[in-house]
């Protein structure tokens, strides 16, 4: 028998929508015990069947939901059945010529805390939440069938993992030791660089495929800033479309090294581009003051805004580099700006924009909006699966 919990009268709203978070204060009482990692099924406060999920009391998120049908058996077959179904729907993607691509999008494929990766014959794998941790085994066993011929390699690191309570853990689980940096084909275009044991995340960020491939119909002869770089994507895509320059700023050098190798990598022309390690806060003010002018802005920060309290200095830290941006950019240019901060959508994202757009003094016209490519699926239950937001605008 699982143990029951009980929520306080009217908070079961969100989870008869199939939200899959419950949170602390909607909890009355819990009927028996239950420790973090259990498997509890949750009920309203009339004692009618709502959810089952995986409990965490260290966590603000206190239940991860992974099902809404009570005879549901959590199981390996449960699990093996959702790697499945990612897989199917990711399909379309690897025909159109990327050996890159997010296999489990965590809540987006309804495995709240999973996400796999996928470079080459690596599955990269990353696990935030008790909810997936206690199928841990499950997961190795189930790629490993799945995918008999792929390395497997763990990168169980990130902050939320340590608010869950878990302790990182990284390392090859099966196969052979990642070579840094691996290519991995982009839209049958470019190869983009990844590390999988000391990049960033899981190694790479996949989530700008789309915007990157994008960008390259922008930039011929324009001269190009490619801000928070990371190993380069964008500033690739960029010499591919032609650009007469492209300056890559990150603060981390080592990310720029794997960017310089990547230009060499595609056959690109080094003599175009420029790595920067700064700050690209003071990167912007100095060319501001240096009236320094681009074609083409990039802006792909990390996540200014990890929790609610962030919210009013994370849009601030948005404003600020979009009206440096606006400030550096010629008549007739273009920027590029993204959020992934998950709290924030994409019409304040918007009013933050423009308001830089304001502060800056110019007239700032949108062209379309862009987001997270289409391997990192929104679950319509969950809108904060939907993170990455991105802005085309011209002046
Ligand atoms: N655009 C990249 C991904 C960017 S991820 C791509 O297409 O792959 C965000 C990057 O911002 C990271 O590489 C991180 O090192 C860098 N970063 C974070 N804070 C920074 C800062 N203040 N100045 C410069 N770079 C920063």
């Amino acid at each position: 028998m699982l143990t029951k919990i009980i929520l306080h009268a009217n908070k079961e709203k969100s989870l008869l929508r199939h939200h899959p978070w419950v949170f602390s204060r909607a909890i009355d009482k819990i009927e028996g015990t239950a420790q973090a990692g259990d498997i509890v099924q949750v009920y309203d406060h009339k004692h009618i069947y709502l959810a089952t999920g995986v409990y965490n009391p260290k966590s603000q998120i206190s239940i991860r939901v992974l099902s809404f049908e009570q005879e549901q058996k959590l199981d390996y077959n449960f699990i093996k059945n959702k790697l499945i179904q990612a897989q199917a729907k990711r399909k379309f993607l690897i025909d159109q010529g990327n050996n890159g691509y997010r296999l489990v999008a965590s809540e987006g494929d309804f495995m709240p805390g999973l996400i796999i990766d996928v470079f080459n014959n690596y599955l990269v794998i990353s696990i935030s939440s008790y909810a997936m941790e206690i199928f841990y085994e499950d997961i190795i066993k189930a790629l490993s069938e799945l995918y008999s011929s792929y390395n497997i390699y763990e990168r169980s690191d990130t902050s939320s993992r340590q608010k869950e309570g878990l302790a990182p853990r990284c390392g090859i689980i099966k196969g052979n030791a990642p070579v840094s940096p691996m290519y991995v084909l982009e839209n049958n275009s470019v190869e983009i660089a990844v590390d999988i044991e000391n990049g960033h995340k899981t190694g790479g960020y996949l989530d700008q495929r789309h915007s990157r491939h994008y960008l390259m119909h922008l930039c011929q002869n324009k001269h190009v800033l490619n801000c928070f770089s990371y190993t380069g994507g964008f500033g690739l895509y960029a010499l591919k479309g032609k650009a007469l320059s492209v300056t890559n700023v990150d603060v981390s050098k080592h990310a720029l090294d794997l960017a310089k190798k990547a230009v060499a990598h595609n056959h690109l022309d080094p003599g175009r581009c420029k790595f920067l390690a700064q700050d690209v806060f003071n990167f912007l003010r100095e060319e501001v003051a240096k009236d320094h002018k681009y074609d083409v802005i990039i802006l792909d920060p990390p996540k200014f805004i990890k929790g609610a309290m962030d919210l009013k200095k994370g849009c601030r830290g948005y404003q600020d580099i979009n009206r440096l941006a606006f400030m550096l950019l010629n008549q007739g240019g273009h920027l590029l700006t993204f959020s992934c901060s998950g709290l924030m959508d994409i019409n304040l994202f918007q009013k933050i924009v423009f308001d830089a757009s304001l502060e800056a003094k110019v007239n700032a016209q949108l062209v379309t909006t862009l987001r997270q490519d289409q391997d990192h699926l929104v679950a319509l239950n969950c809108p904060e699966s939907f993170y990455l937001k991105g802005l085309h605008v011209t002046i």
